[in-house]
């Protein structure tokens, strides 16, 4: 799961980390009050979970009242590299003399989390990689004994850091390792991170993406998965503990496990069409996971026809059937739906689907994917 930059900075706060003085806005007129709370000159900030804002114009400086209210109206009228801008950070505006890059992300190849410094920043650290690797400096961190001090005065000493930064570089990245720590995050960011002068170190924007194979024990962020972090949609799955992924084709699939879903994208292109989604209902699904899971699918209007292939080891076929059959009378939409049933109790799931004609059965995986893609042509949409 992304943050958003005021949500990251929240966070920041928390721990001690200096950012700007700010508050959210829906609209140009609160976009007004927060900045007289905070006082002029301001930062208009665009909460959009996409790099790059500064230059896509989601960015913009204020200086008074006369200024706020159309350039408000602008970045909330506009898409950021095609997300639609709701809401606005409206911060108080920092002088700067440097921009540095300082952020800890799961380095895979070393199986550790990297402390990464650049005294390049402000500018994407991917660019920076490739234009002036000599900038960035890198240091993995022992998971077990935590970030050292030494860790980050070398890097610091490496890249040239005035001293007089080095306490306050500590001090920040300490706290940075305690939030990656502590909430499960893969990747924080600050970037940039600036020198001011009345300051000091101050972190000008913030990104932090937590680890969503925690969430279980991240509790407060789930009250934090508002409806711009996640489409109402993805919502919906988590809430049934469904894997599910949004694609661009149009044969929607229900599958069991994730290797089978897999196979079974692959199956229906090799039928000639392409699938909507990846979901992965998971072992030993219920029959109100599988309603659910079949809710999701139908509410993408790209969907043509529906492919449930269900391998049943824990999970058992008449269970699914059951969910799919409640779930037929509620149904929105008269979309063609194949199943495809094997596995612990497959015999009785088919009886009870035979119940159901508008249920298409099919025995094998490629014949399933065929009549899904056969069937969606003949659906006009
Ligand atoms: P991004 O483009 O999405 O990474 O958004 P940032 O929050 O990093 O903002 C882009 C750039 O705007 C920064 O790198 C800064 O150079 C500039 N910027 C952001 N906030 C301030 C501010 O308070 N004062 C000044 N002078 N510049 C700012
Ligand atoms: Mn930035």
């Amino acid at each position: 799961m992304k943050l958003h930059e005021y949500q990251a900075k929240q966070f920041f706060a928390r721990e001690g980390i200096p950012v700007p003085k700010s508050g959210l806005a829906n609209t140009p007129n609160e976009a007004r009050q927060v900045a007289a709370e905070i006082g002029y000159p301001v930062v208009l900030k665009a909460q959009v979970l996409s790099g790059g804002r500064g230059k896509a114009g989601g960015i913009r400086l204020v200086k008074n009242d006369s200024e706020i209210d159309s350039a408000s109206n602008l970045i909330l009228n506009s898409e950021i590299h095609g997300i639609p801008v709701q809401r606005l950070l409206v911060e108080k505006a920092v002088v700067f003399s440097q921009e540095f890059y300082l952020g800890i992300v799961n380095d895979r190849s070393l199986a550790k989390p990297v402390l990464i410094l650049s005294s390049s920043g402000g500018v994407e650290i991917e660019v920076v990689a490739r234009t002036k690797p000599e900038k960035i400096e890198k240091a993995p961190i022992n998971p077990l004994l935590g970030l050292q001090n030494f860790t980050v005065r070398a890097l610091a000493s490496r890249l040239g850091v005035d001293y007089a930064l080095w306490k306050a570089l500590q001090q920040i990245s300490a706290a940075l390792w305690n939030l990656f720590d502590h909430l499960d995050a893969s990747l924080i960011e600050i970037n940039p991170l600036v020198v001011s002068p009345e300051r000091g170190l101050v972190a000008l924007d913030g990104k932090m993406t937590i680890d969503d194979n925690a969430l279980y024990r991240q509790k407060e962020f789930l009250e934090f998965a508002d409806q711009a972090v996640e489409t109402p949609t993805e919502q919906e799955a988590r809430k049934f503990s469904l894997n599910y992924v949004q694609l661009t084709g149009n044969i929607g699939c229900m599958v069991n496990g994730a290797g089978l879903a897999m196979a079974t994208m692959d199956c229906i292109q090799q039928a000639g069409s392409e699938p909507a989604n990846f979901l992965d209902i998971g072992g030993g699904a219920t029959a109100d996971k599988v309603a659910a899971a079949l809710s999701i699918i139908l509410k993408d209007p790209k969907v043509t026809a529906v492919l449930i292939n269900i391998f049943g080891g824990i999970t058992r076929c008449d269970e699914v059937a059951k969910g799919l059959a409640a779930t037929l009378p509620g149904l929105q939409r008269e979309l063609p739906i194949v199943v495809r049933l094997a596995g612990t109790n497959a015999e009785e799931g088919k009886k009870i689907l035979q119940q159901y004609p508008r249920l298409l059965q099919a025995e094998t995986l490629m014949s399933a994917a065929e009549i899904a893609v056969r069937e969606s042509r003949q659906v006009r949409v």
